[in-house]
């Protein structure tokens, strides 16, 4: 059977899915933050200030879409310190039972129940729920490995990046695929400040610039991560995965099996390849692909699953 991984029709538009303002604890105002994303050429972004849901334009022009968001906390305390947490970006669906400038106090974090019960609430409210930057909330797999109902994870985050050396996390969300999750992957800023924006971010494939088809696109995994490079196309046809994407120095596929990360040179010497190809193992349940720039840029696919 064949597999694409941007079946929806449209095109690509660029994205944010996690940055801060004055709303919470980021230096620039709504209006400045927005603003400077549009004029980095993104297409949408969402303001997800800590436990405050936003659903104001703030004045942007019709070009550019403002998604309803916000991010939301757990905290595990030890000895009255926080030791570790989970962190959340909420993406309401419809009005995901939240007004505009509602706060939240945190959610109690003793446990995965206790995160499972977040997710389930949330999720059950219409909202679309994303775990950020697992490396820095210090958590492990016993936190985050058995967690369902999210629509992503973050494979890689600029300010946990530029800050702290601990913004890539894809292994964690490899972790999670191959322990049975279906979810998608996000790379995003979670910017407080301006060096840390436009670094990472999401191109959702769509029918329009609308809430709805960003929306649907999302939930659908109609888009891919990047810090650089371009991903066209990523399909699965007579037994071969297609990698076509922006030049870069290597195209990796990753799976749920050892070995699978096979390497193709894509640019250097004799020039540009048109597109990767990779002969599928028999028995492979997914596969994904990472395509990295000689500047080490990297984008990230979606998972093709090829067993249902
Ligand atoms: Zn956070
Ligand atoms: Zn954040």
């Amino acid at each position: 059977m064949d597999y694409n991984a941007f079946p929806g029709p449209g095109r690509f538009y660029k994205g944010c899915l996690h940055t801060h303002s004055t709303r919470s604890d980021g230096k620039l105002t709504p209006g400045e933050s927005l603003s400077l994303y549009r004029r980095l050429g993104y297409d949408f972004a969402a303001l997800t200030d800590h436990n405050v849901m936003n659903r104001e334009r703030f004045g942007m022009p019709d070009d550019f879409l403002v998604l309803p968001a916000m991010e939301f906390q757990t905290d595990y305390y030890e000895d009255s310190k926080r030791t570790k947490c989970h962190h959340f970006v909420v993406l309401p669906r419809g009005d995901g039972g939240f007004a505009h400038d509602e706060r939240m106090e945190n959610d109690a974090f003793t446990g995965p129940e206790d995160a499972q019960r977040t997710i389930d609430r949330l999720a059950r409210g219409g909202n679309l729920v994303m775990l950020c930057h697992p490396v820095w909330s210090n958590t492990d797999f016993s936190d985050y490995g058995g967690l369902r109902g999210l629509f992503a994870m973050e494979v890689f985050n600029t300010s946990c990046q530029n800050k702290y050396s601990i913004g890539l996390s894809d292994s964690r969300w490899n972790d999670m695929l191959r322990a049975g999750a279906r979810m998608w992957a996000a790379a995003v800023d979670d910017a407080h400040s301006v060096p840390h924006m436009g670094q990472g971010w999401i191109c959702a494939r769509a029918r329009e610039l609308s809430h709805a088809a960003i929306i649907e696109s999302l939930e659908n995994g109609w888009f891919y991560a990047s810090t650089g490079p371009e991903i066209h196309e990523f399909f699965v046809e007579d037994g071969e995965a297609v990698v076509r994407c922006s030049p870069c120095r290597n195209v990796y596929l990753r799976s749920d099996r050892i070995g699978c990360g096979r390497q193709v040179v894509h640019s250097e010497s004799g020039g540009m390849l048109p597109e990767a190809r990779f002969k599928l193992a028999a028995g492979v349940r997914y596969v994904w692909a990472e395509c990295v720039e000689s500047e080490g840029r990297i984008a990230w696919s979606q998972p093709i699953w090829l067993e249902e």
